[in-house]
């Protein structure tokens, strides 16, 4: 059996990224990426909301924060090397009300400390730049963007392949063992065999660290995340990125509008647990993974902190009327008859055995494994900056 320098699991955009940094840092070696899908990008990277995240949210100093600004620029100097299109639109961080003006002013001073461009804006300014919204204040961020991830994963296979390097889809990697130095990944089309590995497996990260023999830390939980689409006649209501002043306990929480690179615009996402990891539909039922987070300690303890929460986001899922109501919230005049469903994401989430969630990126290394075991948004804006993390480890491991 041939021995490749290195296999990475996962063709989302975390393991496009490291496998194309990895053969940027070492030329000429060999490179194998397995994918269980028929085609790249199948999960959370082709389903997500196609922003380029400014950094703003983050806490300094955090690898999200450090990431998504580094990560922003290389990614944006990339669609400009390949030809892939992006456009730095801008949005709106709108408050409501006065309640919400303490908690926009934070966003603003971390906004400072990372080194975000950002400027809070009275009503006027803002109904300029978007004039159907709602909203006392906001803070206008002008560097956020918009690019199509898929695309980005198209190029990186490009080079990838261009390099040497191969991928090989619809080919799920079961299970790990050792020979001497090498790990041996078996997958129904054969085995195959590397000097190390990166696990970029996404909802499936945790289950593929045990099988490295890895302990992880936090389970993967997984949240569906639900959409409408504007249809043509409303469009005209959003012109870039409005969103609302996030609940800091729950960054991602908070339905909003996102202007997409291919055209129209998306409302939403809400946040449910989904019954299985790659469940899309509140019919998808996986009853082992389901039972999975139903026992997990970490969940029970969630739900029995945030139920109230949880039931408002279950509510939202169950009634469009719910869902129209959070959306008209931020601009008035949407209402049901302009939407219409758009499919579904499912957020892998790592969560403790107490309960919080994993706020940052998480990566350990195993042996020769590198685990990349928690990469939420804005996982895809920074995705070449964890790939260079991650080959640093591989670079260390390599002595
Ligand atoms: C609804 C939603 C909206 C989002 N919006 C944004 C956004 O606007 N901007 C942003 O920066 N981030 C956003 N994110 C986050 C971002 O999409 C993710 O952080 C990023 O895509 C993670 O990439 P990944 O490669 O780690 O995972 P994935 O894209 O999920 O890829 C993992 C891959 O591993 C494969 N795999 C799993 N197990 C195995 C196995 N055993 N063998 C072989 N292959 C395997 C899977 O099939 C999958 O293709 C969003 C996420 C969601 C869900």
């Amino acid at each position: 059996m041939p021995t490749s320098d290195l296999i990475v699991i996962g063709g989302g955009i975390v393991g496009l990224a490291t496998a194309y940094k990895f053969q940027l840092r070492f030329p000429g070696s060999s490179v194998i990426l397995l994918e269980k899908e028929p085609d790249l990008a199948s999960h959370q990277t082709g389903r997500n909301s196609g922003v380029l995240h400014s950094g703003i949210y983050y806490k300094p100093g955090s690898l999200k924060a450090k990431n998504c600004r580094e990560g922003k620029q290389a990614m944006e100097a990339f669609c400009r090397n390949e030809g892939v299109p992006y456009d730095i639109c801008g949005k709106v961080i709108v408050a409501l009300s006065d309640e919400e003006l303490p908690r926009l002013q934070g966003i603003y001073e971390r906004g400072q400390a990372n080194g975000v461009r950002c400027e809070v804006i009275e009503r006027g300014r803002l109904l300029e730049l978007e004039p159907h919204v709602a909203g006392i204040r906001a803070l206008h961020v002008p560097e956020t963007g918009i690019v199509n991830y898929s695309m980005v994963c198209e190029r990186l296979a490009a080079r990838i392949k261009e390099a040497g390097g191969e991928i090989k889809l619809g080919t799920c990697a079961r299970r790990f063992r050792s020979d001497g130095p090498r790990t041996i990944v078996e997958t129904l089309s054969g085995d195959f065999a590397a000097r190390q590995v990166v696990n970029c497996a996404g909802l499936y990260s945790d289950h593929v660290a045990a099988l490295t023999g890895e302990k992880p830390p936090a389970k993967i939980i997984p949240f569906r995340g639900e959409y409408f689409e504007l249809k043509l006649e409303a469009e005209h209501l959003v012109r870039n990125l409005i969103y609302p002043v996030p609940d800091p306990a729950f960054p991602f929480l908070g339905v909003h509008f996102t202007r997409m690179i291919a055209g129209g615009v998306e409302c939403g996402p809400n946040a449910v647990l989904a019954f299985a990891r790659e469940g899309y539909f509140k019919t998808t039922i996986n009853p082992s993974e389901l039972a999975e987070s139903l026992t997990y300690p970490g969940f029970l303890r969630l739900a029995a902190k945030y139920w109230r929460m949880g039931a408002g986001e279950m509510w939202r899922s169950v009634s469009k009327g719910a869902f129209v109501r959070a959306l008209s919230r931020l601009v008035p005049e949407i209402d049901a008859s302009q939407l219409t469903p758009a499919p579904a994401g499912v957020r892998a989430q790592a969560l403790l055995p107490d309960g919080s969630l994993v706020d940052d990126f998480l990566i350990e290394t195993h042996g020769n494994v590198v685990n990349v075991l928690n990469a939420p948004s804005p996982a895809a804006t920074s995705a070449l900056t964890i790939g260079d993390s991650v080959v640093e480890r591989l670079a260390a491991g390599r002595g």
